[in-house]
């Protein structure tokens, strides 16, 4: 009899413990974009059915988001000299750089990193930061990336970056993230859908202000957004829209759905250092 009550009474508080863990409110988490680059871009070339000729300095953003004991990055930017000599970025700031002097965040400090999609811009930076976890869709990485690390489809990763993706796997730091809708940290969530390359995702934060949606090129600039307009580098135009029209319904306001290029995400928001933009304190 003793032993079923305490077996019982070991149940009761398993149960009650479960009930706790289950009910915790996620952390709200802070967000900053931070801008580490510029260059001119034909507009033609971001919104589809733009006329030509209209130039634009689109921002090299990543998207700094902490809480909860953690400091994720939403993309890495890139470093490698072939993306400089190549593109000869205006304003450049290495990303671990920037990071480190305008928001006094450590590479170590890193603890997480959400690749939106393995293009350069986004994905070259990951191995700056040394301990962080690598979360990509394990569509997107067996599609570009492939088995051995040389790129099962070129066009949507570097031949630089496959197999550098492909050593951090081997180092089990990547976390394959199987599909649409998934919380992978407390109250941060992807989605699918954005069709900028053949898994991309997007990220929805929880934040003091509601959700935050981190776009990244799932809609390169306000005017996709606010026109309903394709980005004009998609596998799948409708798909992109519609991606679009659910990020505005996931976010807590249509001004905090970020677009992955736009520089205008330094002028509507409060400008704390520079390069900084404050989405939410
Ligand atoms: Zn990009």
């Amino acid at each position: 009899m003793r032993g079923m009550r305490i077996l019982s009474a070991l149940i009761i508080s398993a149960v009650a413990l479960l009930s706790t863990v289950g009910t915790t409110a996620p952390p709200l988490y802070s967000v900053h974009a931070l801008r580490f680059a510029s260059a001119p871009y034909d507009v033609k070339n971001l919104v589809a059915g733009a006329t030509a000729g209209r130039s634009i300095d689109i921002a090299f953003t990543i998207w700094v988001v902490r809480g909860g004991g953690k400091t994720i990055l939403v993309d890495a930017g890139f470093y490698r000299d072939k993306f400089i000599q190549q593109w000869k970025p205006v304003g450049y700031s290495k990303p671990s750089d920037a990071l480190s002097t305008q928001l006094g965040i450590k590479p170590e400090d890193v603890t997480d990193i959400i690749v939106t999609h393995s293009h350069w811009d986004h994905m070259d930076g990951v191995d700056l930061f040394p301990r962080a976890k690598i979360w990509i869709q394990k569509e997107e990485y067996s599609y570009y990336i492939g088995d051995d690390g040389s790129r099962a489809h070129t066009g949507g990763v570097d031949a630089i970056d496959a197999p550098m993706l492909f050593k951090l796997n081997g180092e089990a730091r990547v976390n394959l993230v199987d599909g649409d809708a998934k919380e992978i940290l407390p109250g941060i969530s992807v989605y699918t859908g954005g069709k900028h390359t053949f898994a991309s995702q997007f990220v929805g934060v929880t934040t003091s202000a509601g959700t935050v949606v981190l776009a990244s090129d799932n809609a390169y600039l306000y005017e996709n957004l606010e026109g309903k307009l394709a980005i004009a580098q998609t596998l799948d135009a409708a798909s992109n829209v519609a991606a679009q029209a659910r990020m505005l319904t996931l976010a807590a306001a249509p001004k905090f759905v970020i677009p992955g290029h736009d520089p205008a995400v330094f002028t509507r928001f409060p400008v704390s250092t520079t390069g900084v933009a404050e989405i939410v304190k």
